[in-house]
């Protein structure tokens, strides 16, 4: 493809794309293809001969929308929202066009110095603890998710605590004395923090622990919750090395009890790294309203969130905060001969690099500067406010029909988690099998797309519509659509 026929592309790409966006509300949101779909509608290998643009294009509404699950709905209000806004998009224009894995400072010197102050222009728009910004000994980093910076931090955190329990010996006795620590090491979790914590103590090659959070404390981690395990742990000769709090947990976006946490682990004199993972909440700090939360952050050893669930930006952008960045690059920074430098020697530059798992870096700070730009603080603080008062909004109609609906949880950062009450009140089970079918029925009909959970053992539907498109009369609709089809399950059920 050359400049004159790129120009052409992209022009039609481009209008291809804003036409597929204002098709979404009218769209069904989730796709009707079924298992394997796509490949019998492909050639069985790569075209021998170059292909013009104007015979590739078409497949993409041909082919690949009908497969699409459409994030960008204002209808889809399952999961958590991932972002993308045109101003992102152009963003990620421009990454592909610089081409540019810019693992060291040298590769690109804007790339990084670009991502450094986006980074702390967050942190500083969120009240952010001042030890994470970069004029200290902390800083950001972005990464490409929440999972990808859980497994990152956890990995300094098992070296930190293997440092610190074998400091001071040397040659075999230190070898002995590191592999038997590393056999003991725990990361806990509550039972709601993100799948991701297991699955990082697994990629970490240690233990891992439950927290329990009950009902009770509305399913967020209490302190004493967390000193009942540590106990647990110490008769079982486990070492504690890393704990998840959680900032938004993907059930019900309770948030732990931080303050409690940190008490506690002070208490019991451990000195295990915390982070928080407020994947999807965290971007509720941009709003002053939330600023209480940045606050409790201090001490924590790492945050992070992600940009491109409720923050305007294309996904990838997660961004983690570190408290001192040396726990990263003392334990990730590899370098052979071909990526020395001068200003990475002398220590004049940040090396990305080193505060990650792969080498190679897209450019992800562009998206989010763009965004950050073409939005201003100001907009992105109404863009949460006015997403906040739709969780709120929904949450007023369940609550209006208190007879067909139970509220799990919620409203809270924009979610509202329902379950159905069966007629008569009857058993747990009959409860959850109410729910279960109710909620199947709605993302069968497919005009909106909900997730389900499980919490303390009841079967619940979780609503969030949180996309920059979703307004007052998508909420009203799916209300409605769960109104209609519980009151017709619940018709069916037998008495
Ligand atoms: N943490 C929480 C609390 C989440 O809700 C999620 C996803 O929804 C994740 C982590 C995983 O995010 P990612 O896909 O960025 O790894």
């Amino acid at each position: 493809m050359d400049e004159d026929q790129f120009r052409k592309a992209a022009h039609s790409a481009i209008e291809e794309i804003i036409s597929y966006r204002r098709s979404l509300p009218s769209r069904r949101v989730l796709s009707t293809v079924q298992p394997g779909y796509l490949a019998p509608q492909l050639p069985p290998s790569i075209p021998t001969e170059p292909e013009p643009w104007d015979a590739i294009q078409p497949d993409i509404d041909k082919l690949i929308v009908p497969g699409l699950t459409h994030w960008a709905s204002p209808n889809f209000m399952a999961f958590f929202p991932a972002h993308s806004t045109y101003a992102s998009m152009l963003g990620e224009l421009y990454s592909a066009a610089f081409s540019a894995p810019a693992f060291n400072w040298l590769c690109s010197p804007a790339i990084t110095e670009l991502e450094t102050v986006v980074l702390d222009w967050v942190a500083k728009a969120m009240a952010l603890p001042e030890s994470f910004w970069s004029k200290g000994e902390g800083g950001g980093v972005v990464q490409g998710s929440a999972s990808e910076a859980v497994v990152t931090v956890m990995v300094a955190a098992r070296e930190r605590m293997i440092n610190r329990l074998t400091e001071g010996l040397e040659g075999k006795e230190k070898e002995a004395k590191v592999a038997e620590v590393r056999g003991r090491l725990v990361a806990l979790g509550s039972e709601h923090s993100h799948s991701a914590t297991h699955k990082g103590a697994i990629i970490a090659g240690t233990h891992f622990r439950i927290i329990p959070a009950s009902k009770e404390t509305g399913f967020a981690m209490t302190g004493e919750a967390v000193e009942r395990v540590i106990k647990e742990c110490e008769k079982d000769g486990l070492i504690p090395y890393y704990l998840t709090a959680t900032l938004g947990t993907t059930s019900t976006c309770a948030v732990d009890d931080f303050e409690g946490i940190k008490e506690t682990l002070r208490r019991c004199g451990k000195d295990a790294w915390v982070h928080v993972d407020a994947a999807y909440a965290g971007a509720a700090l941009v709003c002053e309203e939330y600023q209480h939360l940045s606050k409790q952050l201090e001490g924590m050893d790492s945050f992070d969130f992600n940009m491109h669930k409720w923050l305007l930006t294309n996904f990838d952008a997660s961004c983690l905060y570190v408290r001192h960045r040396t726990s990263l690059t003392s334990v990730l920074s590899i370098t052979p001969p071909f990526l020395r430098n001068q200003f990475s020697d002398h220590g004049l530059v940040t090396d990305y690099r080193d505060w990650q798992i792969p080498l190679g870096r897209r450019f992800r700070a562009i998206k989010i500067w763009f965004v950050l730009r073409a939005y201003g603080l100001s907009g992105l603080q109404s863009h949460i406010r006015r997403t906040v008062k739709l969780g709120q909004y929904f949450h007023s109609l369940v609550q209006s029909r208190a007879d067909l609906f139970g509220v799990v949880s919620g409203p809270q950062f924009a979610l509202t988690v329902v379950t159905i009450k069966p007629l008569p009140p009857t058993a747990r089970a009959v409860q959850n099998e109410l729910t279960r079918k109710v909620y199947e029925t709605v993302n069968k009909r497919g005009e909106v797309y909900l997730t389900n959970t499980v919490v303390g053992g009841v079967y619940a539907i979780r609503v969030v519509g949180a996309n920059p498109t979703t307004q007052e009369e998508h909420l009203r609709r799916c209300w409605e659509v769960l109104v209609e089809v519980g009151d017709e399950v619940r018709g069916e059920m037998p008495p």
